[in-house]
């Protein structure tokens, strides 16, 4: 990642947690047997891709090859065995028909059937506390030209829509679960249902709209999250997750929800370390097989980048003072540190921890649903408030929904501006107009309208 981006790993000891959960659990983990053996077999289904997870005993040599007639991708571990659950697995997901397991003399055999030709990456991964060894074969979904344009015309009809498009980020997911109770409960299911919840909060106010990185449990990468905020034109990215404290003596005693922004300085106190180092650690797991040069690189020439922490500092205030009035689970504060999750997002981001897994009460109240609703609540109210007050900034210029309006006898472009919340020269430079040129009853001019605006205009009405 960019450089000076990893400190030694101390937040891991969180992991140790997750050692007691129940064997149906991901985040649970099974005493070592034979060595190159398969323990368990995945797969996730995301929009874009199907993700297959081989769990191993060990560090296990594999080779994998394509071939036709029928597709299938075959994937050979020389000396390699079955652990006794391990059978096929039906997928039928459009991009993987089944997994088929043979136990041959030469060692195991893992094949991937599938309807269509496809392309694929494969990768090993070494244990990461609670995940053991790995292979992992990503599977793409490949679109029709039908699929590819209702790809498009989906981000255009958001991005055109002129409303404040926010984005949702679930933290983790598929084969990353993020940190686990010690009753199970895992951090990407928390964090997709309190999103999910605080979408529809979101698309409730009228003039904003929210996109969610992603709305199932599948992975996705650091790269596509960004890709997503661009993509859709985000005006600011809410990334939830869960927090935990490595188990020690007073840890389990710390409960409560917290918000945080990006601080390219790096941490502020132990915690906040802690906890970056803890989501760092993660979100770069969840990139492996991403090529991260290039993202590395449009950070560091992302000039717009001080700004942008000023106004996360903002949004997180905002989310912050609604958080405070949450009656379930209490509010800590507001705080910085340099996550990897929010750089590179070139708009305001913030990190949410809803709230700490490692405390019994706040992991009970967290899988409530009027809580998760409070905290989506606040949430969304936070966005709101802040986008209201400090609407986004496009080439210098402000951005919001475009309407047209009508010049009537004896209006003058310093009324117009006015009752717009505008300047004279933003009207100006969006009717291609300059200070010379007239106006006139029944000209059409473009505006934008900032919500402020938007509120005061229906409010007349
Ligand atoms: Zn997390």
């Amino acid at each position: 990642m960019c450089p000076g981006s990893r400190r030694p790993i101390r937040g891991c000891l969180i992991m140790a947690a997750a050692l007691l959960i129940h064997s149906e659990s991901i985040c649970a983990a099974t005493p070592a047997a034979a060595p190159r053996q398969v323990r368990r077999i995945r797969s996730w289904t995301a929009p874009d891709h199907t993700r297959v997870v081989l769990d191993m005993s060990s560090r296990s040599a594999y080779t994998s090859r394509v071939l036709d007639n029928p597709h299938r991708i075959v994937i050979d571990i020389p000396s390699g065995s079955l652990a006794s659950g391990v059978s096929d697995v039906e997928v039928n997901d459009g991009v993987i028909a089944g997994i088929r397991v043979n136990r041959l003399k030469s060692g195991a055999q893992i094949v991937l059937d599938l309807p269509q030709k496809s392309t694929f990456r494969d990768f090993a991964l070494d244990p990461n506390k609670e995940l053991p060894h790995r292979i992992v074969i990503d599977v793409d979904r490949i679109l029709s030209e039908k699929e590819q344009e209702e790809k498009i015309e989906q981000v255009k009809t958001v991005t055109g829509s002129g409303d404040f498009v926010v984005i949702i980020d679930p933290g983790h997911g598929g084969s990353m679960p993020g940190t686990c109770s010690k009753n199970g409960i895992r951090e990407k299911d928390i964090a997709l249902e309190i999103s999910r919840m605080i979408a529809r909060e979101i698309d409730s106010n009228k003039g904003f709209r929210a996109v969610m990185t992603r709305d199932g449990d599948y992975d996705v990468g650091l790269g596509k999250r960004v890709g997503i905020a661009r993509d859709f034109g985000g005006a600011c990215v809410v990334s939830v997750h869960v927090n935990s404290m490595p188990p020690s003596k007073n840890s389990s005693k710390i409960r409560g929800s917290e918000v945080w922004f990006l601080d390219l300085e790096g941490a502020r106190d132990e915690n906040a370390e802690t906890v970056a180092e803890r989501e760092n650690m993660i979100a770069e797991m969840g990139d492996e097989a991403e090529d991260l040069g290039d993202l590395a690189k449009f950070i560091l020439t992302d000039m717009g980048r001080y700004q942008d922490m000023e106004r996360s500092a903002r949004l997180a205030e905002k989310i912050g003072s609604r958080l405070r009035g949450s009656g379930h689970i209490p509010f800590r504060s507001v705080k910085q540190d340099n996550f990897v999750v929010l750089r590179g997002l070139q708009r305001p981001s913030v990190l949410v921890e809803v709230a700490y897994l490692s405390n019994p009460r706040d992991a009970e109240l967290i899988t409530q649903e009027n809580v998760q609703q409070e905290m989506a609540s606040n949430i969304a109210a936070g966005i709101v408030d802040y986008l209201t007050e400090n609407p986004p900034i496009e080439n210098g210029k402000v951005s919001g929904q475009t309407i047209t309006h009508v010049v009537s006898e004896g209006e003058t472009l310093w009324g117009i501006a006015r009752q717009y919340g505008l300047s004279v020269a933003d009207i100006l430079d969006l009717n291609g107009m300059n200070e010379n040129s007239g106006l006139k009853s029944g000209q059409e001019l473009k505006i934008i309208m900032r919500p402020e605006a938007r509120q005061q205009q229906s409010d007349k009405r």
